[in-house]
């Protein structure tokens, strides 16, 4: 499955949580794994707390680390290194349990798309990996067990 994302600033972190989720739910599958990816390269995924402040405080770490200019020498080519190197700290993917039909994130944890060189068309990949169990068997299980 894919994710379409338009980004609209050159640095944003965008939360996919309820995409990724909802993508979750329509595979069916109860016990497994979400990985979350992304082919571009200046571009991340990242898991963290959706809060405004703290949103502000990762992309000014960002910039902190990876100053816009330094005299990088992939700027002969195309004048983005920052974002590249931002990308690196970040990593390309991430993964998730799913259980019980759910991604299992903590109760402050989002996923964002981190966008580092916007504003672009982008693609996050999800592929989901595990058992399919209906719900509607579950039910009948978790029914049985406390009859
Ligand atoms: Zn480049």
């Amino acid at each position: 499955m894919k994710l379409k994302i338009e980004t609209t600033k050159r640095v944003e972190l965008i939360d996919i949580t309820s995409e990724v989720q909802n993508d979750v739910m329509k595979k069916g599958v109860s016990e497994g794994i979400c990985i979350i990816s992304t082919r571009h390269t200046t571009a991340g995924i990242i898991i963290n707390e959706n809060e405004s402040g703290l949103k502000e405080d990762i992309l000014n770490l960002l910039q902190k680390l990876v100053p816009t200019d330094a005299g990088y020498r992939h700027n002969r080519i195309d004048n983005n290194a920052d974002a590249h190197l931002r990308a690196v700290l970040l990593g390309a993917s991430e993964a998730l349990p799913i259980i019980q039909g759910k991604l299992e994130l903590g109760t402050w944890q989002s996923v964002f798309f981190a966008e580092m060189d916007g504003p672009r068309s982008r693609t996050v990949n999800l592929t989901v990996l595990g058992s399919i169990g209906k719900k509607e068997e579950n039910q009948e299980e978790s029914d049985r067990k406390h009859t």
